[in-house]
């Protein structure tokens, strides 16, 4: 057995606008509706989690899993400019309620990629104000999260960033992303900082944000251009996190770099449903990046998981990169827990097809069937040890 340390956090993570359903106040909404939109399919009631989260956390804690990780919608928060709805509050704290009720811990995250839309017709994370008004929702939402342990401020501010760089119209892409915006790039590492000071208010609240780590794997040789190809794509981010009390590290496949920057995934290769190259050794790579720019900061895995029809071989999946993980560990990498995604079946971002769930969602009734994934996770959990 691959034991790991006492008090490692085990659980499974889930976003506002791909499980909660209606999130009409969102950029995301707006885009997904917009005349001639690219987005393939809306998410409409996604899980309806803003209804059926009390049973979402449930079968989480059933399985032996002890740590759910969600996210806060600002745009139900603050619909309009200033104003706050505090039904929107009650509803996220009765979420934090809830999972301790059923022996949970709730780790929350602020921003996960969805922004209010009246931000967004302001320009978004380009708008002048933008910095600002981060640091107001911030402060919106203290009392929900001022004695959750765990805050992390935004959700992969360089996909974010890489998503700015393609205008917002593009779906995500694990090989070839488009350079980074800037501007964004900035406002977003500045909203992060206002953030934490934010919540530095709350003395028990440890904040950080979390990083999709894209595991650059350079040909021979081409070792500087994946550097000037990875740094402004992930390890920049980790790097603004080196005086952060975590780090968030999410990774799900890797990509090789050449003389001429990155290359496509190979035709021969195993690929999941989103078309990335099925490759668990990603995780232990991820954490050794942010070991390498956020020196001594504790690492949590916030997301690592599959997109797949097979349920086995997401467990296979989940098995080789937490084999990984604790080779990194032994290696000195002080790692707290492991989060796996997704807790559900959700809206992947323009489409329901690609199943990362340890739990299915029936698209029409709801119900939820967990899988044997949830199962297996559940029993890595309670014996906190990986079977050898
Ligand atoms: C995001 C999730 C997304 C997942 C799989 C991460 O980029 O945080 O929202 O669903 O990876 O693409």
């Amino acid at each position: 057995m691959l034991q790991f340390p006492e008090g490692f956090r085990w659980g499974a993570a889930t976003a506002a606008h791909q499980v909660e359903g209606g999130n009409v106040a969102s950029d995301w909404w707006a885009r997904e509706h917009a005349p001639g939109t690219t987005v393939p399919e809306p998410s409409g009631d996604a899980c309806d989690s803003y209804h059926r989260y009390p049973e979402d956390m449930r079968l989480l804690a059933e399985a032996g899993l002890d740590t759910y990780r969600f996210s806060v919608e600002w745009a139900r928060v603050e619909p309009e400019p200033g104003l706050v709805s505090r039904a929107a509050l009650d509803h996220y704290r009765r979420m934090v309620e809830t999972a301790r009720s059923l022996g949970v811990t709730p780790m929350v995250t602020l921003h996960h990629f969805t922004l209010p839309r009246w931000l967004a017709d302001r320009g978004g994370w380009r708008a002048p104000e933008a910095v600002d008004a981060f640091a107001r929702y911030t402060e919106t939402v203290l009392p929900v999260v001022e004695d959750v342990d765990r805050v992390c401020t935004i959700n992969e501010p360089n996909m974010v960033a890489v998503m700015a760089g393609a205008d917002g119209g593009e779906s995500l892409v694990a090989a070839g992303l488009p350079a980074p915006d800037p501007v964004v790039t900035q406002a977003l590492v500045a909203a992060h900082r206002r953030s934490r000071e934010v919540l530095s208010a709350a003395p028990l609240v440890r904040s950080g944000w979390t990083v999709a780590t894209q595991d650059h794997q350079p040909e021979p040789g081409c070792e500087q251009v994946a550097h000037e190809y990875g740094y402004p794509r992930d390890a920049l981010f980790l790097e603004a996190a080196a005086d952060d009390d975590w780090v968030g590290v999410q990774a799900y496949t890797r990509t090789k770099v050449g003389p001429d920057g990155p290359l496509p995934v190979p035709d021969d290769v195993e690929t999941t449903l989103t078309g990335w190259e099925y490759y668990p050794p990603a995780l232990a790579d991820g954490v050794r990046l942010a070991a390498r720019w956020a020196p001594g900061v504790p690492v949590l895995v916030t997301e690592n998981g599959i997109a797949t029809a097979d349920d086995g071989r997401r467990v296979d999946y989940l098995r080789d990169a937490l084999r990984g993980l604790h080779e990194v560990m032994a290696e000195g990498v002080g790692v707290q827990g492991y989060l796996a995604w997704s807790l559900l079946d959700n809206y992947e971002w323009g489409s329901y097809a690609p199943t990362f769930g340890l739990v299915a969602v029936d698209r029409t009734t709801f119900a939820r069937t967990p899988r044997p994934s949830l199962r297996w996770l559940g029993e890595v959990a309670r014996a906190n040890a990986l079977p050898g």
